[in-house]
């Protein structure tokens, strides 16, 4: 059965960054000019060509998102259920080579963490974990989610892949969505960041959003790791890869995220330093393209950012997150995956999102709709 990685193959990556690199204004002008934007589009406004042109991108990005989504914003919180990883990756503090205590929350654990979440108000959880497959595996997964789902109208899950057959059973335990991050399309640089473990498969990787698609899952997140590589080029493939799933699982909807690398222990430096700007003219360049496409922030962002990009084009953003498995309330001081910079509680970026004149949204779907 095709899967993405028969599109992938046509491409090439030098190629690619050729062309962005090499844009005019004058393509630049036409591209915004279309009513209809194609990929082809997305990829002139990514360029550096289109930078001069940030002002009208943003205010163009700001009426789309507002004719979609209105002038909400979703609100969710991560959950760390483990920080167990048999994965070597350079630039994430729960790598196997890093000697860090290994924690992978009980059902009581679960309890106090969730009991903390709904006082501050959320209705939306990510679940998110390492990759260590004998412990933290689909069983505890549907156990997690069961347990759970009581408490949350939404629940997400940001785990390592899984088989087809595994994620039907999270979408029939009640799963909403999932996030699978391909870090970087560059397939030699992939190899040095991964160079350890299940994770340093770049096909099997590759191909997970297939098997999410084809499992049925309501909504499928995709992203790259922006720091890795030339975050241009490597968000063209992110593009083309939403294109490829929108149009062969039309019934899912999508959205894309922007983790930009962030310090954490015995993790490297950036390769390619993302500036502010360039994330804009991403976040930009993306709902020009793609009108339904939803967009999460990240408590990765600083303040002053995460507060400008709100009427800009994000639908989604997480608030007061702890990036370590049992953060909230059980182990608060245990070793986080990355740093947050943006440390303000969900309440300070609720009111934040109110004066802004937007609504935030604890809560957008209900369980029964999805009977
Ligand atoms: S990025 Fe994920 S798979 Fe890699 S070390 Fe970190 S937790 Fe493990």
């Amino acid at each position: 059965m095709s899967t993405f990685a028969s599109v992938f193959e046509k491409y090439n990556w030098d190629e690619v960054q050729n062309l962005i690199y090499n844009t005019t204004s004058k393509e630049v002008e036409s591209a915004l000019a279309k009513t209809k934007k194609n990929l082809n589009d997305f990829l002139v406004l990514i360029s550096p060509a289109a930078q001069q042109y940030l002002e009208q991108m943003a205010q163009m990005s700001h009426q789309l998102t507002k004719k979609r989504f209105g002038k909400t914003i979703q609100m969710y919180a991560p959950m760390y259920l483990s920080n167990e990883c048999q994965n070597i990756c350079t630039y994430c503090g729960f790598s196997l080579d890093n000697k860090i205590k290994r924690k992978t929350l009980t059902d009581k654990e679960i309890e106090l963490e969730v009991a903390e979440l709904k006082k501050a108000g959320f209705d939306h959880v990510l679940l998110v974990t390492g990759e260590a497959n004998y412990t933290v595996n689909i069983n505890y997964f549907l156990k997690a989610v069961e347990q759970i789902k009581k408490d949350f109208a939404n629940i997400s899950v940001e785990v390592q892949p899984i088989s087809q057959e595994e994620y039907e059973q999270l979408h029939d335990a009640g799963v909403h969505t999932v996030l699978v991050y391909q870090e970087t399309y560059h397939r030699e640089v992939y190899k040095q960041y991964h160079p350890k473990g299940k994770k340093s498969n770049y096909d099997f990787r590759l191909e997970t959003p297939d098997r999410i698609g084809k499992a049925g899952i309501h909504k499928i997140g995709l992203g790259v790791l922006l720091g890795l590589e030339d975050w241009r080029t490597d968000s063209f493939f992110n593009a083309l890869h939403l294109d490829y799933l929108q149009k062969t699982y039309w019934r899912s909807k999508y959205s894309v995220s922007f983790p930009r690398l962030r310090p954490a222990e015995g993790i490297i430096e950036p390769n390619f330093i993302m500036e502010d700007r360039d994330l804009l003219q991403l976040i930009c360049a993306y709902r020009l393209w793609n009108e339904d496409l939803e967009i999460s922030i990240s408590t990765r962002e600083n303040e002053k950012f995460r507060d400008n990009i709100i009427p800009i084009g994000v639908t989604s953003m997480s608030a007061g997150s702890k990036t370590n498995p049992g953060g909230y309330a059980v182990d608060v001081e245990s070793l986080e995956q990355f740093e947050t910079s943006d440390e303000r509680s969900a309440f300070e970026i609720a009111k934040i999102i109110t004066q802004k004149g937007y609504e935030p949204i604890w809560k957008d779907w209900d369980r029964s709709y999805m009977l």
